[in-house]
């Protein structure tokens, strides 16, 4: 459930910002159910936003833990995050470290067909590095592609001072 955010004045809500992040973050911690205990996996990823609806993009190994998990149970949670600096103070409590963070919840599907998986790298691809890159039937093969379809996220940055 997401209950909204307790320090109001860090949220963001500007899609711009918003972009800002996601383009920048570049790893993703996706939180995934494997029966009454949490598992997380950082990855790489990309995404697309159309019209406020996020979709995110994963490629990894054709098996593993994850991969499992998640035909059992698609439900995941995901966040990344960015402009990390710590800050010292004068006392331990006026340490700290600045951030700007997404997070997320939705449903993952294993991309069965290629043509899907081949957009997914080439959108994975163009997050990771800003350029367009060509996918192969062969490439898109060796490799299993994940797709989130992104129920609701939120954002939230913590700037110096
Ligand atoms: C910055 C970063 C970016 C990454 N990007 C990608 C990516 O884009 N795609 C991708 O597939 N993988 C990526 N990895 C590796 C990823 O974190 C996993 O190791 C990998 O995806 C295998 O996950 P799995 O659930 O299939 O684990 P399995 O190989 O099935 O792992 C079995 C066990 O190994 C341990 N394990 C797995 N992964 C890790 C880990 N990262 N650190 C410590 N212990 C671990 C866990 O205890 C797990 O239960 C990235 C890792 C990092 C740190």
């Amino acid at each position: 459930m997401n209950k909204g955010i307790t320090k109001r004045e860090r949220e963001i809500t500007d899609m711009e910002e918003i972009l800002s992040i996601l383009d920048k973050a570049k790893v993703l911690h996706l939180g995934l159910v494997d029966g009454d205990e949490p598992y997380v996996v950082p990855m790489n990823y990309g995404y697309l936003m159309e019209d406020g609806k996020m979709t995110v993009y994963l490629h990894g190994a054709l098996k593993g833990r994850k991969l499992e998990l998640m035909r059992v149970n698609p439900k995941v949670f995901f966040e990344m995050d960015c402009d990390i600096v710590p800050f010292e103070g004068k006392t331990a409590c006026n340490y700290g470290i600045t951030y700007a963070s997404v997070m997320g919840r939705g449903k993952a599907v294993i991309v069965e067909d290629t043509e899907e998986k081949i957009k997914g790298l080439r959108v994975l691809m163009k997050t990771q590095t800003g350029r367009d890159f060509d996918i192969t039937e062969k490439m898109a093969g060796i490799v299993s592609v994940i797709r989130i379809d992104v129920s609701d996220f939120t954002a939230k940055k913590r700037p110096m001072g």
